[in-house]
């Protein structure tokens, strides 16, 4: 086992195992130890939606980090709520870690966009349409009244089929915004990620991944993939630059996505991930088994009264039949979005979990 003290006291990242690309490891918090490969639940506005804190850290679920939602937090409550209850951990009534965004992404893909330039964003709430201004310091203080235990550098990401001229001014940009980010004040205790940009083109990603690394970051992570470029170019940069990162930094894939895709991405050598596809698709009547995707809305389930997946350990599986969740589905009842994110993930969990178990047991103690 190695293991590497991060630059921000409190904060260290063990590797226990590899097999090729592929890592397991333990990466330390002020707010508890997270095993890796992991998927972070996705919490945009201060909960992970339809789950209470008890839900989320309850076995086999067993959540040990969450997200919150720079930008959705800052537009609602408000900075001066989350503040006055001393933080996002104590406002959410989550005592395990957090990882914040940097409100970034939401910036460039929800809310209006006014204008860009080498500042900053300015931007119309999607909300009530007021004006706002993020710029790499807002974003870094808003991050630091939340309180996560690791926050993100504000970064530009342009669409995946983005012109190169533009991919070079967001790279710059994002450079020069990630130097100050670092340079910002944080919470005591509160990690800062970097963020490589670059599109699909592996040449550019690696000239932005120089100059990122050289900032001495916490971790790193791979921005501005699976934003709308064909999945085939979204593994084959995953495969040529994901093991690229630091080996003694963990590795954290953005807003990425399928358990096929999480499987692919951790034999490239990633580490963590977030996406809202379990919680969203559960939602919305996806719910996904160690075999076929299910649609529990199909007519198929009306009278079948076998659990979603045979094998899964969720509350539930354990609990419930196909047809009793797609009654509640069809009847638009609230119990069916509690029940169908909890397996959701909780396959998510499991599936990483089964991979974190295989490099283990199959691959080189590191
Ligand atoms: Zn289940």
């Amino acid at each position: 086992m190695k293991r590497f003290d991060l630059p921000t006291p409190g904060f260290s990242f063990e590797l226990h195992a590899t097999l090729g690309h592929a890592r397991a490891g333990v990466l330390h918090t002020p707010h508890g130890s997270i095993e890796t490969p992991v998927f972070m639940p996705v919490g945009t506005a201060g909960t992970v939606k339809a789950m209470t804190a008890d839900e989320l850290r309850a076995p086999p679920l067993d959540a040990k980090i969450i997200l919150g939602n720079t930008y959705h937090l800052y537009l609602r409550p408000g900075l001066e709520v989350i503040e006055a209850a001393g933080g996002l951990h104590k406002f959410a009534a989550w005592d395990r870690a957090i990882l914040t965004d940097s409100g970034g992404f939401q910036v460039f893909s929800l809310a209006a966009l006014g204008e860009i330039d080498d500042d900053g964003v300015t931007f119309r709430s999607h909300l009530d349409g007021s004006k706002h201004r993020l710029t790499p310091e807002v974003s870094m203080n808003i991050q630091r009244v939340l309180g996560s235990d690791i926050a993100m550098c504000f970064d530009q990401c342009p669409p995946g089929d983005a012109a190169a001229d533009v991919h070079e001014v967001a790279l710059a940009r994002t450079t020069a915004w990630a130097r100050r980010c670092r340079d910002a004040p944080r919470a005591t205790g509160q990690a800062l990620f970097g963020i490589v940009q670059g599109g699909v083109d592996t040449a550019r990603r690696r000239r932005h991944m120089a100059e990122i690394t050289a900032m001495d970051f916490d971790g790193h992570a791979l921005g501005g993939l699976a934003v709308g470029e064909a999945i085939e170019e979204t593994y084959r940069v995953l495969d040529e630059v994901a093991h690229e990162l630091p080996a003694e930094r963990p590795r954290y894939l953005m807003g990425v996505g399928t358990p096929q895709d999480l499987t692919r991405a951790i034999a490239a050598g990633i580490d963590m991930f977030d996406c809202v596809m379990p919680t969203r698709n559960a939602r919305n009547g996806y719910l996904f088994t160690s075999g076929q995707r299910v649609n529990i809305s199909n007519h198929a389930h009306r009278a079948d009264f076998g659990p979603i997946d045979e094998t899964c350990p969720c509350a539930t599986c354990g609990t419930h039949s196909r047809a009793y969740l797609r009654h509640l589905f069809q009847a638009k009842e609230i119990l069916y979005a509690r029940l169908a994110t909890l397996h959701n993930l909780t396959f998510y969990a499991r599936h990483v979990r089964q991979i974190r178990e295989r490099i283990l047991a199959d691959g080189q103690p590191a």
